[in-house]
């Protein structure tokens, strides 16, 4: 009778030996898969600038390059070339950071009308090719202290108004207001009355590499990376982010942030 115990125990135990080994190469397997996807897209995302830099570089060297004004043309088209490559470089970076959650925040108390009107002063020019109107529904005197880390506040705010520009119609608006919320609270929103989201691409906007359309925001210059980070910076600082968006309308990006203690 013992032994036929030790047996059970024992067929027991290599059962649940097995089962776990089991999930863990289940979970390897999604990593692996995640990886190969990420690379995928990664690649994907940097061949379009690099083809374009190689093409000038290539009818540079083509004869282009005897032409003055056409070899400085085609210099400065490879340079921006290079910079969308670094922006995107610099967006991976982060997002890598972001999802090993290797992101030190830094907090402080900060002014986020000063950080806003810093960020509308960047903005402006890009703003104004659209003839887009960057407008505050406070008062622009008015303080608002804050506590978080500034740089990347900065980065969630820079993100949402660049797409709000980049998403925002022909003589449209882009509108940041700030409003007290309960216990301690402002809730900081973006909002446009730009080209808007459908319904069912929604939910998804904030995962990565996830475009509405494929084609457009490429030609617009993002990563795809954009609301990514933004979504894991405000829920670092344990802090919600939400979305409205109606086709044809516009959408409204909207985040909580801690009041200076
Ligand atoms: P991208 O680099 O493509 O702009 P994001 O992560 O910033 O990447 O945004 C993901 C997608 O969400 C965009 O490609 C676009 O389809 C949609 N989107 C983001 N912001 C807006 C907005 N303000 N209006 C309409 N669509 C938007």
């Amino acid at each position: 009778p013992q032994i036929t115990t030790d047996m059970k125990t024992l067929t027991r135990e290599v059962e649940r030996f097995a089962q776990n080994k089991k999930l863990e190469i289940e979970t390897l397997k999604v990593r692996e898969n995640y990886r190969k996807e990420f690379i995928g897209n990664i690649s994907h995302e940097l061949k379009t600038p690099l083809f374009t830099v190689q093409g000038y570089i290539l009818t540079l060297l083509d004869g282009a390059m005897k032409d003055k004004s056409v070899r400085k043309k085609y210099l400065q088209r490879a340079s921006k070339g290079v910079e969308r490559l670094i922006y995107i470089i610099k967006d991976l970076d982060m997002i890598t950071k972001l999802e090993v959650g290797d992101l030190n925040l830094v907090k402080e108390n900060f002014d986020i009308i000063k950080l806003l009107k810093t960020i509308f002063d960047l903005y402006e020019m890009k703003a104004a090719r659209k003839n887009i109107t960057l407008t505050f529904d406070i008062d622009y005197e008015e303080k608002v202290m804050v506590n978080g880390d500034k740089e990347k506040i900065e980065q969630v705010l820079s993100n949402l108004i660049i797409n709000s520009i980049k998403y925002g119609k022909q003589n449209g608006t882009v509108e940041v207001s700030i409003e007290n919320l309960i216990r301690n609270k402002v809730i900081i929103r973006v909002t446009d009355n730009g080209e808007g989201i459908a319904r069912e691409h929604i939910p998804r906007v904030f995962e990565r590499f996830y475009r509405v359309d494929k084609s457009g925001s490429r030609k617009e210059g993002g990563s795809g990376l954009g609301l990514a980070i933004v979504k894991h910076i405000v829920e670092a600082h344990n802090e919600k982010i939400y979305i409205e968006s109606q086709l044809g309308v516009g959408s409204e990006f909207s985040f909580t942030l801690e009041k200076a203690k």
